[in-house]
């Protein structure tokens, strides 16, 4: 069975509100920010909700362990120019993978860092990995899953050999993995379109039972741009096939492939109303089809006055 769905939003209702936002786009698997994804705030886990949740996934073909949480994007572990917010951060991540542990979430995606001011990419890499190990201190479950990134700005992670040397130093080795994002790895130079050659190297490099999850994105820019900016299926410069092809990788059937890909405005520049895309890339994806028209049809189903 393909694991396929996308990012949705974890709301009032938590992990029951996501659970049935993406049953709605047919999804059987999902990705979620316990909160906003800019922010820090975050409010306790409601037992009933999750319980509810699970139920549901039950119900319309969902496995817990295909469900991830995304941590905040603002979360700089890279970062030790003031030790209290690199404390702060680190106290943050534990307590996500808590709340990850309450829900039964077995994975949860950050992004690894930003080498920011003065210091080298070195020196950032190691503050990440001296923050993942205090991180992972044997109180919790949930593993970490570093995100290749696309090498904006001074981004930690976004080569094969930076994500290895993370992975390989930090000390809880079944509680860190990778999450590939096929937007990001464009962005940063590795060409799609040999996806089979990259995952050779990953393979040598990192190893491919590291892989936890992947990131489905079309991207807006051409190889090598380091801008990470997702575009729909089909409509960017990876194209409809060659992500068929890495979805369908068979070396990557076990694995949940999750969408970020942006939503849809009436008008091609129309940021008012926006509609989610999910459905229907879902839908093309799994009948392997592309159809040039689906941004109309998203706009006639959800506008409706
Ligand atoms: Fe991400
Ligand atoms: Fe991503
Ligand atoms: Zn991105």
């Amino acid at each position: 069975m393909l694991i396929i769905g996308s990012h949705v939003s974890f709301g009032k209702d938590q992990l029951l509100g996501a659970t049935k936002e993406a049953i709605s786009y047919g999804s059987t698997a999902f990705m979620f920010y316990t909160g906003a994804p800019t922010n820090t705030i975050r409010k306790d886990i409601n037992e009933d909700f999750t319980t509810q949740a699970h139920q549901l996934m039950q119900e319309n073909n969902i496995e817990l362990k295909n469900v991830i949480c995304h941590a905040p994007y603002i979360v700089n572990l890279g970062n030790r120019q003031d030790e209290d917010k690199y404390e702060f951060s680190i106290n943050f991540i534990r307590n996500e993978l808590k709340r990850c542990d309450e829900m039964g979430i077995s994975s949860m995606v950050l992004h690894p860092g930003n080498a920011v001011g003065k210091i080298t990419k070195e020196e950032g890499l190691n503050n990440i990995i001296n923050a993942l190990n205090q991180i992972l201190d044997g109180t919790t479950k949930c593993k970490i899953l570093l995100e290749t990134m696309a090498g904006k700005g001074s981004e930690c992670g976004s080569t094969l050999e930076e994500i290895a040397y993370l992975v390989k130093n930090v000390t809880k080795q079944d509680q860190i993995g990778v999450c590939i994002d096929t937007c990001h790895i464009n962005d940063a130079g590795y060409n799609v379109e040999n996806f089979t050659e990259y995952l050779d190297s990953f393979a040598n490099l990192i190893g491919l039972d590291k892989i936890g999850c992947l990131h489905i994105n079309d991207s807006k820019n051409p190889l090598g741009s380091h801008k990470d900016r997702h575009a729909n299926i089909g409509k960017g410069t990876l194209g409809f096939n060659t992500l068929i092809n890495i979805i369908y990788n068979e070396k990557l059937s076990s694995i949940p492939k999750i969408l970020e890909t942006p939503y849809i405005g009436d008008t091609d520049d129309d940021k008012n109303r926006l509609y989610p895309p999910y459905k229907y890339e879902i839908d093309m994806i799994r009948e392997k089809k592309y159809n040039p028209n689906y941004f109309e049809e998203i706009r006639k189903y959800y506008h409706k006055d």
